[in-house]
Protein backbone atom coordinates (compact mmCIF):
# COMPACT_ATOMS: atom_id res chain seq x y z
CA UNK A 1 0.00 0.00 0.00
CA UNK A 2 2.98 2.51 0.10
CA UNK A 3 4.69 4.30 -2.45
CA UNK A 4 8.17 4.66 -1.79
CA UNK A 5 8.90 6.59 -5.19
CA UNK A 6 12.93 5.48 -6.03
CA UNK A 7 14.17 3.98 -2.99
CA UNK A 8 12.61 0.78 -2.85
CA UNK A 9 15.70 -1.05 -1.48
CA UNK A 10 16.78 1.17 0.96
CA UNK A 11 12.86 1.71 2.64
CA UNK A 12 13.70 -2.54 2.61
CA UNK A 13 16.42 -2.22 4.67
CA UNK A 14 14.95 0.27 7.38
CA UNK A 15 12.26 -2.11 7.89
CA UNK A 16 14.74 -5.17 8.14
CA UNK A 17 16.26 -3.17 10.92
CA UNK A 18 13.13 -2.13 12.77
CA UNK A 19 11.72 -6.20 12.42
CA UNK A 20 15.10 -7.60 13.23
CA UNK A 21 14.31 -5.59 16.79
CA UNK A 22 11.23 -7.47 17.17
CA UNK A 23 9.78 -3.67 16.20
CA UNK A 24 9.61 -3.42 19.67
CA UNK A 25 12.57 -1.06 21.70
CA UNK A 26 13.50 -0.84 25.13
CA UNK A 27 16.29 2.22 26.25
CA UNK A 28 20.38 1.91 25.83
CA UNK A 29 21.73 1.88 28.65
CA UNK A 30 24.96 1.03 30.53
CA UNK A 31 26.13 -0.31 26.44
CA UNK A 32 23.03 -2.78 26.09
CA UNK A 33 19.44 -2.19 24.96
CA UNK A 34 17.04 -2.88 28.09
CA UNK A 35 13.63 -5.04 27.59
CA UNK A 36 11.06 -3.28 25.69
CA UNK A 37 8.51 -1.95 28.34
CA UNK A 38 4.94 -0.41 28.42
CA UNK A 39 5.08 2.09 25.58
CA UNK A 40 4.46 4.16 22.66
CA UNK A 41 4.42 4.04 18.82
CA UNK A 42 5.86 5.84 16.28
CA UNK A 43 4.43 5.94 13.00
CA UNK A 44 5.33 7.40 9.81
CA UNK A 45 4.13 10.74 9.42
CA UNK A 46 3.42 10.55 5.48
CA UNK A 47 0.96 7.61 6.08
CA UNK A 48 -0.05 6.85 9.61
CA UNK A 49 1.59 3.29 9.44
CA UNK A 50 3.33 1.95 12.61
CA UNK A 51 7.03 1.72 12.47
CA UNK A 52 7.89 0.10 15.94
CA UNK A 53 6.69 0.46 19.30
CA UNK A 54 9.24 3.11 22.13
CA UNK A 55 9.52 2.41 25.60
CA UNK A 56 8.28 4.97 27.78
CA UNK A 57 11.23 5.99 30.45
CA UNK A 58 10.80 5.91 34.30
CA UNK A 59 12.09 7.36 37.09
CA UNK A 60 14.32 4.28 37.66
CA UNK A 61 14.79 4.06 34.10
CA UNK A 62 16.76 7.58 33.84
CA UNK A 63 17.71 7.25 37.34
CA UNK A 64 19.82 3.86 35.79
CA UNK A 65 21.16 5.73 32.66
CA UNK A 66 22.78 8.02 35.24
CA UNK A 67 24.37 5.62 37.45
CA UNK A 68 25.56 4.34 34.26
CA UNK A 69 27.02 7.96 33.09
CA UNK A 70 28.82 8.46 36.39
CA UNK A 71 30.48 5.54 36.65
CA UNK A 72 31.71 5.37 33.40
CA UNK A 73 32.30 9.33 32.91
CA UNK A 74 36.17 9.63 35.24
CA UNK A 75 37.49 6.59 32.66
CA UNK A 76 36.32 7.75 29.68
CA UNK A 77 37.92 11.57 30.89
CA UNK A 78 41.11 9.87 31.86
CA UNK A 79 41.49 8.38 28.06
CA UNK A 80 42.98 11.63 27.19
CA UNK A 81 41.79 13.42 23.90
CA UNK A 82 43.61 10.83 21.43
CA UNK A 83 41.78 8.30 23.01
CA UNK A 84 38.16 9.59 23.21
CA UNK A 85 39.24 10.91 19.54
CA UNK A 86 39.80 7.33 18.32
CA UNK A 87 36.42 6.23 19.60
CA UNK A 88 35.03 9.63 17.81
CA UNK A 89 36.38 8.78 14.55
CA UNK A 90 35.37 5.06 14.43
CA UNK A 91 31.32 6.85 15.70
CA UNK A 92 32.19 9.11 11.89
CA UNK A 93 32.46 6.00 9.63
CA UNK A 94 30.10 3.82 10.63
CA UNK A 95 27.74 6.39 10.38
CA UNK A 96 29.40 7.27 6.78
CA UNK A 97 29.08 3.37 5.94
CA UNK A 98 25.21 3.13 6.82
CA UNK A 99 24.19 6.82 6.18
CA UNK A 100 21.74 5.39 3.59
CA UNK A 101 19.96 3.09 6.15
CA UNK A 102 20.05 6.04 8.72
CA UNK A 103 18.26 8.27 5.69
CA UNK A 104 15.89 5.98 5.10
CA UNK A 105 14.97 5.71 8.88
CA UNK A 106 14.86 9.60 9.57
CA UNK A 107 12.75 9.74 6.38
CA UNK A 108 10.27 7.24 7.54
CA UNK A 109 10.07 7.90 10.68
CA UNK A 110 10.45 12.37 10.40
CA UNK A 111 8.72 13.00 7.08
CA UNK A 112 11.08 14.50 5.54
CA UNK A 113 11.93 14.19 1.83
CA UNK A 114 14.43 11.83 1.44
CA UNK A 115 16.59 14.06 -0.66
CA UNK A 116 17.25 16.34 2.41
CA UNK A 117 18.29 13.03 5.11
CA UNK A 118 20.24 11.99 2.40
CA UNK A 119 22.41 15.09 1.13
CA UNK A 120 21.96 17.73 4.25
CA UNK A 121 21.30 15.63 7.37
CA UNK A 122 23.14 12.60 7.59
CA UNK A 123 26.17 14.76 5.80
CA UNK A 124 25.91 17.15 8.69
CA UNK A 125 25.79 14.74 11.27
CA UNK A 126 29.07 12.66 10.11
CA UNK A 127 30.47 16.05 9.50
CA UNK A 128 29.61 16.64 13.51
CA UNK A 129 31.55 13.44 14.66
CA UNK A 130 34.43 13.92 12.05
CA UNK A 131 35.08 17.58 13.34
CA UNK A 132 34.61 16.81 16.94
CA UNK A 133 36.99 13.77 16.81
CA UNK A 134 39.31 16.87 15.58
CA UNK A 135 38.35 18.68 18.54
CA UNK A 136 39.43 15.94 20.95
CA UNK A 137 42.63 15.54 20.06
CA UNK A 138 43.15 19.35 20.17
CA UNK A 139 41.91 19.66 23.46
CA UNK A 140 44.91 19.11 25.59
CA UNK A 141 47.17 21.45 24.00
CA UNK A 142 44.38 23.97 23.20
CA UNK A 143 42.56 23.64 26.30
CA UNK A 144 44.87 22.79 28.60
CA UNK A 145 42.91 24.32 31.41
CA UNK A 146 39.35 22.66 30.83
CA UNK A 147 38.20 19.51 32.27
CA UNK A 148 34.59 17.81 31.74
CA UNK A 149 31.78 18.86 33.30
CA UNK A 150 30.58 15.81 34.16
CA UNK A 151 27.19 14.09 33.16
CA UNK A 152 25.34 15.60 30.76
CA UNK A 153 21.24 15.32 30.09
CA UNK A 154 20.18 15.79 26.79
CA UNK A 155 16.86 16.94 25.74
CA UNK A 156 16.15 17.40 22.08
CA UNK A 157 13.38 17.59 19.27
CA UNK A 158 12.03 15.92 15.98
CA UNK A 159 12.71 18.69 13.49
CA UNK A 160 16.36 16.75 12.60
CA UNK A 161 16.59 13.57 14.55
CA UNK A 162 19.83 12.88 14.33
CA UNK A 163 21.15 15.68 13.72
CA UNK A 164 20.39 17.40 17.19
CA UNK A 165 21.60 14.08 18.87
CA UNK A 166 24.77 14.93 16.69
CA UNK A 167 24.92 18.92 17.97
CA UNK A 168 24.60 17.23 21.66
CA UNK A 169 26.54 14.24 21.99
CA UNK A 170 29.82 15.12 19.99
CA UNK A 171 31.10 17.87 21.56
CA UNK A 172 29.47 16.35 24.81
CA UNK A 173 31.71 13.59 24.92
CA UNK A 174 34.73 14.77 22.95
CA UNK A 175 35.48 16.40 25.89
CA UNK A 176 35.31 13.79 28.40
CA UNK A 177 31.52 14.00 29.21
CA UNK A 178 29.05 11.22 29.43
CA UNK A 179 25.80 11.46 28.53
CA UNK A 180 22.05 10.72 28.75
CA UNK A 181 20.17 11.73 25.93
CA UNK A 182 16.07 11.55 25.46
CA UNK A 183 15.39 11.89 21.55
CA UNK A 184 12.15 13.37 20.85
CA UNK A 185 9.05 10.88 20.93
CA UNK A 186 7.61 11.27 17.91
CA UNK A 187 11.36 10.33 16.49
CA UNK A 188 13.64 8.10 18.35
CA UNK A 189 14.21 5.87 16.14
CA UNK A 190 17.58 6.59 14.60
CA UNK A 191 18.63 7.95 18.05
CA UNK A 192 18.29 4.12 18.81
CA UNK A 193 20.02 3.09 15.40
CA UNK A 194 23.15 5.22 16.49
CA UNK A 195 23.17 3.61 19.86
CA UNK A 196 23.66 -0.05 18.17
CA UNK A 197 26.61 2.47 16.68
CA UNK A 198 27.89 3.33 19.17
CA UNK A 199 28.42 -0.48 20.29
CA UNK A 200 30.24 -1.66 17.19
CA UNK A 201 32.40 1.84 17.41
CA UNK A 202 33.70 0.50 20.86
CA UNK A 203 32.06 3.53 23.11
CA UNK A 204 32.60 2.37 26.29
CA UNK A 205 29.45 1.26 27.98
CA UNK A 206 28.10 4.05 30.07
CA UNK A 207 29.49 6.66 27.84
CA UNK A 208 26.58 7.18 26.19
CA UNK A 209 22.97 6.50 27.53
CA UNK A 210 19.66 6.97 25.39
CA UNK A 211 15.83 6.72 27.29
CA UNK A 212 13.18 7.09 25.03
CA UNK A 213 9.86 8.68 26.27
CA UNK A 214 7.60 12.10 26.26
CA UNK A 215 7.84 15.39 28.11
CA UNK A 216 7.67 13.71 31.44
CA UNK A 217 10.98 11.85 30.58
CA UNK A 218 12.39 15.36 30.13
CA UNK A 219 11.62 16.37 33.62
CA UNK A 220 13.10 13.54 35.50
CA UNK A 221 16.35 13.84 33.79
CA UNK A 222 16.29 18.02 34.17
CA UNK A 223 15.51 17.27 37.80
CA UNK A 224 17.77 14.55 38.48
CA UNK A 225 20.17 15.33 41.47
CA UNK A 226 23.68 13.48 40.07
CA UNK A 227 23.42 15.36 36.41
CA UNK A 228 25.93 18.33 35.98
CA UNK A 229 24.62 20.06 32.70
CA UNK A 230 21.33 20.29 31.59
CA UNK A 231 21.35 21.09 26.91
CA UNK A 232 17.85 21.32 25.94
CA UNK A 233 16.82 22.63 21.97
CA UNK A 234 12.98 22.75 21.71
CA UNK A 235 10.13 25.12 22.13
CA UNK A 236 10.56 28.23 23.80
CA UNK A 237 7.47 27.23 26.35
CA UNK A 238 9.49 24.54 27.67
CA UNK A 239 13.34 25.67 27.50
CA UNK A 240 11.55 28.48 30.39
CA UNK A 241 10.60 25.75 32.56
CA UNK A 242 13.65 23.90 31.95
CA UNK A 243 15.38 27.42 33.13
CA UNK A 244 12.83 27.56 36.38
CA UNK A 245 13.59 24.13 37.73
CA UNK A 246 17.50 24.14 36.80
CA UNK A 247 17.60 28.02 38.40
CA UNK A 248 20.04 27.45 41.99
CA UNK A 249 20.35 23.61 41.41
CA UNK A 250 24.63 24.11 39.96
CA UNK A 251 23.53 22.18 36.96
CA UNK A 252 24.99 24.21 33.72
CA UNK A 253 22.56 25.10 30.80
CA UNK A 254 22.20 25.79 27.55
CA UNK A 255 19.33 26.49 25.97
CA UNK A 256 18.65 26.34 22.00
CA UNK A 257 14.79 27.96 21.42
CA UNK A 258 12.50 29.08 18.48
CA UNK A 259 12.31 31.96 16.44
CA UNK A 260 10.26 33.57 13.86
CA UNK A 261 13.73 34.58 11.88
CA UNK A 262 13.55 37.46 9.19
CA UNK A 263 14.18 37.33 5.38
CA UNK A 264 14.80 40.82 4.24
CA UNK A 265 15.20 41.78 0.35
CA UNK A 266 16.00 44.78 -0.81
CA UNK A 267 14.98 45.92 -3.86
CA UNK A 268 18.25 45.74 -5.67
CA UNK A 269 18.25 41.96 -4.48
CA UNK A 270 18.84 39.21 -7.52
CA UNK A 271 15.70 38.42 -7.10
CA UNK A 272 15.08 35.33 -8.78
CA UNK A 273 18.22 33.90 -6.28
CA UNK A 274 16.41 35.82 -3.36
CA UNK A 275 13.32 33.26 -4.02
CA UNK A 276 15.44 30.51 -4.48
CA UNK A 277 16.91 31.12 -1.09
CA UNK A 278 13.46 31.52 0.26
CA UNK A 279 12.41 28.39 -0.89
CA UNK A 280 15.46 26.91 1.47
CA UNK A 281 14.21 29.09 4.60
CA UNK A 282 10.86 28.22 4.62
CA UNK A 283 10.36 24.91 2.77
CA UNK A 284 13.14 23.07 3.67
CA UNK A 285 12.08 20.12 6.44
CA UNK A 286 8.24 21.63 5.76
CA UNK A 287 9.76 24.94 7.63
CA UNK A 288 9.84 23.07 11.56
CA UNK A 289 13.28 24.70 11.37
CA UNK A 290 14.07 26.62 14.62
CA UNK A 291 16.10 29.55 12.13
CA UNK A 292 13.78 29.31 9.47
CA UNK A 293 13.37 32.43 7.64
CA UNK A 294 9.34 32.67 8.39
CA UNK A 295 9.18 36.55 8.04
CA UNK A 296 9.75 37.85 4.67
CA UNK A 297 10.53 41.82 4.70
CA UNK A 298 9.92 42.82 1.18
CA UNK A 299 10.89 46.35 -0.16
CA UNK A 300 7.99 48.37 -1.38
CA UNK A 301 8.63 49.15 -4.67
CA UNK A 302 9.50 45.56 -5.49
CA UNK A 303 6.71 43.72 -3.18
CA UNK A 304 4.63 43.42 -6.24
CA UNK A 305 6.76 41.78 -8.63
CA UNK A 306 8.51 39.46 -5.87
CA UNK A 307 5.29 38.04 -4.63
CA UNK A 308 4.21 37.59 -8.33
CA UNK A 309 7.85 35.83 -8.27
CA UNK A 310 7.35 33.76 -5.34
CA UNK A 311 3.94 32.76 -5.86
CA UNK A 312 5.11 30.94 -9.38
CA UNK A 313 7.93 29.49 -7.64
CA UNK A 314 5.66 27.73 -4.79
CA UNK A 315 3.16 26.47 -8.01
CA UNK A 316 6.09 24.42 -8.66
CA UNK A 317 6.79 23.03 -5.54
CA UNK A 318 6.38 18.70 -5.67
CA UNK A 319 4.30 18.26 -2.24
CA UNK A 320 4.18 14.35 -1.66
CA UNK A 321 5.56 10.83 -0.76
CA UNK A 322 8.81 11.77 1.06
CA UNK A 323 10.33 8.91 -0.22
CA UNK A 324 10.38 9.87 -3.58
CA UNK A 325 13.55 11.61 -4.58
CA UNK A 326 11.62 14.20 -6.65
CA UNK A 327 9.43 15.74 -3.70
CA UNK A 328 10.36 19.28 -2.59
CA UNK A 329 7.80 18.99 0.70
CA UNK A 330 7.31 16.00 2.58
CA UNK A 331 5.02 15.12 5.76
CA UNK A 332 4.54 17.54 9.17
CA UNK A 333 5.58 15.32 12.31
CA UNK A 334 2.71 14.45 13.72
CA UNK A 335 -1.03 14.85 13.04
CA UNK A 336 -0.96 16.64 16.59
CA UNK A 337 1.51 19.32 14.71
CA UNK A 338 -0.57 19.73 11.69
CA UNK A 339 -3.52 20.51 14.01
CA UNK A 340 -1.30 23.19 15.45
CA UNK A 341 -0.61 24.68 12.29
CA UNK A 342 -3.95 24.33 10.77
CA UNK A 343 -5.36 25.67 13.78
CA UNK A 344 -3.36 28.87 13.84
CA UNK A 345 -3.76 29.47 10.35
CA UNK A 346 -7.57 29.15 10.72
CA UNK A 347 -7.67 31.69 13.64
CA UNK A 348 -6.13 34.10 11.26
CA UNK A 349 -8.57 36.79 9.77
CA UNK A 350 -5.98 39.56 8.19
CA UNK A 351 -3.68 40.01 5.18
CA UNK A 352 -4.26 37.41 2.10
CA UNK A 353 -3.86 34.04 1.88
CA UNK A 354 -2.21 31.93 -0.73
CA UNK A 355 -1.74 28.50 -0.76
CA UNK A 356 0.05 26.50 -3.35
CA UNK A 357 -1.80 25.00 -5.83
CA UNK A 358 -0.81 21.70 -4.98
CA UNK A 359 -2.33 17.71 -5.02
CA UNK A 360 -1.59 17.16 -0.93
CA UNK A 361 -1.84 13.08 -0.46
CA UNK A 362 -4.89 12.04 0.88
CA UNK A 363 -3.84 10.00 3.54
CA UNK A 364 -1.04 11.39 5.82
CA UNK A 365 -0.17 14.60 7.51
CA UNK A 366 0.33 17.66 5.05
CA UNK A 367 -0.22 20.71 4.64
CA UNK A 368 0.22 22.88 1.29
CA UNK A 369 3.35 25.75 1.03
CA UNK A 370 1.78 28.80 1.96
CA UNK A 371 2.29 32.29 2.08
CA UNK A 372 0.50 35.54 3.83
CA UNK A 373 1.33 39.02 2.52
CA UNK A 374 -0.59 42.18 4.29
CA UNK A 375 -0.05 41.47 7.79
CA UNK A 376 0.58 44.50 10.31
CA UNK A 377 3.99 43.86 12.32
CA UNK A 378 1.99 43.30 15.70
CA UNK A 379 -0.31 40.36 13.64
CA UNK A 380 -0.53 37.20 16.16
CA UNK A 381 1.44 35.31 12.59
CA UNK A 382 4.04 37.78 12.46
CA UNK A 383 5.23 37.18 15.83
CA UNK A 384 4.69 33.66 16.90
CA UNK A 385 6.61 30.33 15.57
CA UNK A 386 4.11 28.89 13.13
CA UNK A 387 7.00 25.52 12.80
CA UNK A 388 5.17 25.00 9.68
CA UNK A 389 5.36 25.49 5.84
CA UNK A 390 3.94 29.44 5.78
CA UNK A 391 5.78 32.02 5.19
CA UNK A 392 4.29 35.62 6.32
CA UNK A 393 5.06 38.38 4.56
CA UNK A 394 5.22 42.67 4.73
CA UNK A 395 7.00 45.30 2.95
CA UNK A 396 9.04 47.96 4.21
CA UNK A 397 10.62 51.14 2.92
CA UNK A 398 13.81 52.32 3.97
CA UNK A 399 16.74 50.57 5.21
CA UNK A 400 16.17 51.89 9.43
CA UNK A 401 12.65 50.41 8.38
CA UNK A 402 13.91 47.07 7.76
CA UNK A 403 15.78 46.67 11.21
CA UNK A 404 12.92 47.60 12.66
CA UNK A 405 10.37 45.71 11.47
CA UNK A 406 12.91 42.82 11.91
CA UNK A 407 13.73 43.51 15.20
CA UNK A 408 10.26 43.79 16.34
CA UNK A 409 10.31 40.09 17.75
CA UNK A 410 11.13 38.36 20.94
CA UNK A 411 13.12 36.03 18.88
CA UNK A 412 16.88 36.48 17.55
CA UNK A 413 17.82 32.99 16.27
CA UNK A 414 18.95 33.72 12.51
CA UNK A 415 18.27 36.75 9.75
CA UNK A 416 19.11 36.64 6.61
CA UNK A 417 19.80 39.78 4.22
CA UNK A 418 19.43 39.71 0.56
CA UNK A 419 20.79 43.04 -1.75
CA UNK A 420 23.36 43.74 -4.71
CA UNK A 421 24.77 46.17 -2.41
CA UNK A 422 27.50 44.30 0.26
CA UNK A 423 27.76 47.71 1.81
CA UNK A 424 24.23 48.08 2.75
CA UNK A 425 23.86 44.07 3.55
CA UNK A 426 27.12 44.68 5.80
CA UNK A 427 25.86 47.98 7.47
CA UNK A 428 22.63 46.07 8.28
CA UNK A 429 23.89 42.54 9.44
CA UNK A 430 25.14 43.96 12.85
CA UNK A 431 22.08 46.24 13.69
CA UNK A 432 20.09 42.58 13.79
CA UNK A 433 19.22 40.94 16.65
CA UNK A 434 19.81 37.30 16.13
CA UNK A 435 22.84 34.65 16.82
CA UNK A 436 23.92 34.93 13.09
CA UNK A 437 22.99 36.81 9.73
CA UNK A 438 23.45 34.95 6.62
CA UNK A 439 23.64 37.38 3.76
CA UNK A 440 22.57 36.36 0.03
CA UNK A 441 22.38 32.75 1.37
CA UNK A 442 20.48 31.29 3.81
CA UNK A 443 20.88 27.95 5.95
CA UNK A 444 24.31 27.73 6.16
CA UNK A 445 25.83 25.42 9.02
CA UNK A 446 29.12 24.07 9.99
CA UNK A 447 30.30 22.19 13.01
CA UNK A 448 32.96 24.47 13.08
CA UNK A 449 30.76 27.59 13.55
CA UNK A 450 29.14 28.06 17.18
CA UNK A 451 25.16 28.41 16.37
CA UNK A 452 22.58 29.70 18.80
CA UNK A 453 20.24 32.71 19.90
CA UNK A 454 19.79 35.52 21.55
CA UNK A 455 16.40 37.01 23.49
CA UNK A 456 14.12 34.11 23.50
CA UNK A 457 15.42 31.94 21.17
CA UNK A 458 17.94 30.78 24.44
CA UNK A 459 21.38 31.24 25.12
CA UNK A 460 24.75 29.08 24.57
CA UNK A 461 26.11 27.86 21.58
CA UNK A 462 26.72 24.68 19.80
CA UNK A 463 29.68 24.38 17.70
CA UNK A 464 33.13 25.53 17.02
CA UNK A 465 35.12 26.49 20.37
CA UNK A 466 32.14 28.45 21.96
CA UNK A 467 30.26 25.01 21.77
CA UNK A 468 33.26 22.87 23.08
CA UNK A 469 33.76 25.42 26.19
CA UNK A 470 30.02 25.49 27.02
CA UNK A 471 30.55 21.14 27.94
CA UNK A 472 34.08 21.70 29.65
CA UNK A 473 34.68 24.20 32.78
CA UNK A 474 38.13 25.86 34.09
CA UNK A 475 40.03 22.84 36.11
CA UNK A 476 39.29 22.76 39.55
CA UNK A 477 43.10 23.32 41.00
CA UNK A 478 43.15 25.62 44.38
CA UNK A 479 44.99 28.87 42.22
CA UNK A 480 46.80 31.03 45.02
CA UNK A 481 46.14 34.53 44.15
CA UNK A 482 49.81 36.41 44.89
CA UNK A 483 49.63 40.26 45.83
CA UNK A 484 53.07 41.38 44.40
CA UNK A 485 52.55 44.97 45.08
CA UNK A 486 55.04 46.84 47.43
CA UNK A 487 52.52 46.64 49.83
CA UNK A 488 52.14 43.05 49.78
CA UNK A 489 51.45 41.63 53.06
CA UNK A 490 50.20 44.51 54.72
CA UNK A 491 46.28 43.90 54.44
CA UNK A 492 46.38 42.85 50.43
CA UNK A 493 45.48 39.66 48.69
CA UNK A 494 47.77 36.54 49.96
CA UNK A 495 47.79 32.72 49.32
P1 LIG B 1 9.24 20.76 22.70
O1 LIG B 1 9.83 21.78 23.56
O2 LIG B 1 7.80 20.44 22.87
O3 LIG B 1 10.00 19.37 22.86
C1 LIG B 1 11.41 19.27 22.78
C2 LIG B 1 11.85 18.13 23.66
O4 LIG B 1 11.58 18.43 25.02
C3 LIG B 1 11.18 16.80 23.37
O5 LIG B 1 12.11 15.76 23.51
C4 LIG B 1 10.13 16.73 24.47
O6 LIG B 1 9.74 15.42 24.81
C5 LIG B 1 10.85 17.38 25.63
N1 LIG B 1 10.00 17.96 26.65
C6 LIG B 1 8.69 18.35 26.57
N2 LIG B 1 8.28 18.87 27.74
C7 LIG B 1 9.34 18.82 28.59
C8 LIG B 1 9.54 19.23 29.94
N3 LIG B 1 8.56 19.80 30.66
N4 LIG B 1 10.77 19.04 30.48
C9 LIG B 1 11.76 18.51 29.77
N5 LIG B 1 11.63 18.09 28.51
C10 LIG B 1 10.43 18.24 27.91
O7 LIG B 1 9.57 21.23 21.24
P2 LIG B 1 9.33 20.44 19.89
O8 LIG B 1 7.91 20.64 19.51
O9 LIG B 1 9.83 19.06 19.96
O10 LIG B 1 10.33 21.20 18.90
C11 LIG B 1 9.96 22.35 18.26
C12 LIG B 1 10.64 23.55 18.89
O11 LIG B 1 12.05 23.38 18.97
C13 LIG B 1 10.45 24.79 18.10
O12 LIG B 1 10.09 25.86 18.95
C14 LIG B 1 11.80 25.06 17.47
O13 LIG B 1 12.05 26.37 17.13
C15 LIG B 1 12.72 24.54 18.49
N6 LIG B 1 14.02 24.17 17.92
C16 LIG B 1 15.10 24.97 18.20
C17 LIG B 1 16.35 24.69 17.67
C18 LIG B 1 17.53 25.56 17.98
O14 LIG B 1 18.65 25.16 17.76
N7 LIG B 1 17.35 26.74 18.51
C19 LIG B 1 16.51 23.58 16.86
C20 LIG B 1 15.41 22.79 16.58
C21 LIG B 1 14.17 23.09 17.14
Amino acid sequence: SMEYGEAPESAAEAFAWITDNGARFGHFIDGAFTEAGEGFLSRNPANGETLATLTQGSAADVDLAVQAARKAQPKWEKLGGHGRARVLYAIARLLQKHSRLFAVLETLDNGKPIRESRDIDIPLVQRHFYYHAGMAQLMESELPDAEALGVCGQIIPWNFPLLMLAWKVAPAISMGNTVVLKPAEYTSLTALLFADICRQAGVPKGVVNIVTGDGAVGEMIVKHTDINKIAFTGSTEVGRKIRQATAGSGKALTLELGGKSPYIVFDDADLDSAVEGLVDAIWFNQGQVCCAGSRLLVQEGIADTFYAKLKARMAKLRVGSPMDKSIDVGAIVDPVQLKSITDMIAANDEGELYAAPVELPVEGSFYPPTLITGLSPSAKLMQEEIFGPVLVATTFRTPEEAVSLANNTRYGLAATVWSENVNLALSIAPKLAAGVVWVNATNLFDAAAGFGGVRESGFGREGGWEGLKAYTRPKGKLKALVNTAPNAGKGGLES
